[in-house]
């Protein structure tokens, strides 16, 4: 729990203004996290917001299992020999992880997965055989552990990483690890447009990479604040870990050779950049796709008229739930103004108003959370009205969020406007020869900033790298990261 934090009973911070309270106070008001939990970098997810994260899990379940990866679980625990198999990764991890002994006067045998590669891969091993057995494709979704000594900033950069999705592949070819990896991009681009996101894609710089890599495509939100958030990877290992681990196959030949691998995982920041991007001063927007909650009904009553419309009321729920996410609000202790704030607060994409009379004309009102609209529907075609309006909910908010990124990102030519880029919110693209020292150049322009990734396209005509000037095609993207 932040030092400064403080139990918000109203959603009062502005979005624009303080992007750190407002996400701050929308997680705690609208059931998503309680953040008092006092283990610093944990949290407990409340049932709103574990609902909504389990929406999106529910997408990539259906994604990956229909592109044939088997969802499995391994232990958190996770022996200290099999991390040491790749010296490398352990020298990297080693300081980050927690370490576990057993009872009291056990040694420290253990660690917590801080990622599934060395619980996983030792079982790979004993797995595939020949070229049969191949390719393997393995995920799970579980908790991941990382001893952050850093500001921890629930959801972002926690100790326990919750609702972390990850998957594995082992293939007989580089051509295959490489097909794999295009086709995990295009499972994240679907799962990015259910949550109403546009992401920005770039090639990780090399040097920050797994050693021995053969490359990795990073997913990135633009955040209100102009910040850059990594949200996702594509990594496509070559045979590093192969070797390490010792992972091999008797091939159609009969030769013994290597497995090809990739990775790729993600989590609880594509909710985040859901809030972030789609939220306003008055609580949350959710894309109609993955809201836990599609409709909300408030009957709006007085004592003489009051069985009539919950009558009605009623009978619309009945209708409507066989197709939609349905809610009646029908708490008698609430006026109809607080119920709309709470689920404004917590983004229903529709709210139908009933009245007295809207009862005689056989009518809802539907208010639109995003644009605020009121549109009169009959029953005639309400299903059918309905589908419409979140349908293209659903595209608006998608164009918003494209938009909001497109115009996030500015052109900058020369090394001295880099300074400003935070104050101004915006990523910076530039021309880069790809060298370290023109990196860390770029970097000294401004605290906080660094050149996080490049474009997945070489720019079509060439253009002067902005520290060194010499001639480059590479484009390359600089913010203030998360
Ligand atoms: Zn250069």
């Amino acid at each position: 729990m932040p030092e400064d934090f403080e139990l918000p009973k109203v959603l009062n911070a502005k979005k624009d203004k303080n992007f750190s309270k407002w996400f701050h106070q929308i997680l705690y008001l609208a059931n998503i996290i309680d953040q008092r939990y006092d283990v610093k970098g944990c949290f407990v997810w409340l049932d709103y917001g574990y609902k909504i994260m389990l929406s999106i899990k529910r997408v990539w379940d259906r994604l990956f299992q229909k592109n044939g990866y088997r969802e499995m679980y391994f232990p958190l625990l996770v022996p200290i020999h099999y991390c040491a198999q790749n010296d490398k990764w352990w020298a990297g991890f080693k300081n980050e992880a927690f370490w576990v002994k057993g009872g009291p006067e056990g040694k420290e045998n253990y660690i917590l997965r801080p990622t599934g590669e060395p619980a996983m891969y030792p079982m790979f091993k004993l797995w595939i055989r020949s070229y049969t057995d191949l390719p393997l494709k393995v995920y799970e979704t579980v908790s991941s552990f990382r001893y952050e000594t850093k500001h921890t900033i629930p959801l972002i950069r926690d100790r326990e990483i919750t609702v972390w999705h990850e998957m594995h592949t082992c293939h007989a070819t580089k051509e295959e690890a490489d097909r794999e990896l295009k086709l995990q991009m295009a499972m994240w681009d679907k799962l990015w447009k259910e949550c109403a996101l546009w992401p920005l894609k770039v090639w990780k710089p090399k040097w920050e990479c797994f050693p021995g890599a053969v490359g990795a495509v990073e997913y990135y939100s633009v955040m209100p604040d102009g910040r850059a958030m990594e949200n996702g990877s594509c990594n496509n290992l070559g045979q590093a870990y192969a070797k390490k681990f010792d992972i091999k196959f008797r091939d159609r030949d009969g030769k013994e050779k290597y497995v090809w691998m990739t990775c790729t995982g993600n989590g609880a920041r594509l909710l985040i950049a859901m809030i972030a991007m789609h939220g306003d001063n008055r609580g949350l927007v959710l894309p109609p796709n993955l809201a836990p909650i599609q409709l909300v009904i408030v009957p709006i009553y007085y004592k003489t008229n009051k069985n009539v419309v919950l009558t009605f009321a009623r009978k619309i729920e009945k209708m409507l739930s066989r197709k939609f996410r349905v809610h009646l609000d029908d708490r008698p202790d609430k006026t109809p103004g607080s119920k709309f704030y709470d689920w404004e607060l917590r983004g229903v994409p529709i709210r139908l108003e009933i009245g007295p009379r809207d009862v005689k004309e056989k009518q809802v009102i539907a208010v639109l959370r995003d644009t605020g609209d009121k549109i009169p529907l009959k029953l005639k075609n309400l299903k059918r009205d309905i589908t419409g309006l979140l349908n293209s909910m659903q595209k608006r908010l998608l164009e918003k969020a494209k938009t909001f990124v497109q115009n996030s990102i500015e052109d900058v030519y020369e090394l001295a406007k880099l300074k400003g880029l935070v104050q101004r919110k915006k990523i910076a693209r530039v021309f880069w020869c790809g060298d370290g020292q023109c990196w860390d150049k770029i970097k000294a322009q401004e605290p906080g900033i660094e050149l996080f990734g490049t474009d997945l396209k070489p720019a079509k005509k060439a253009g002067q790298c902005i520290a060194c000037g010499k001639k480059t095609r590479t484009i390359g993207y600089v913010a203030n990261t998360y």
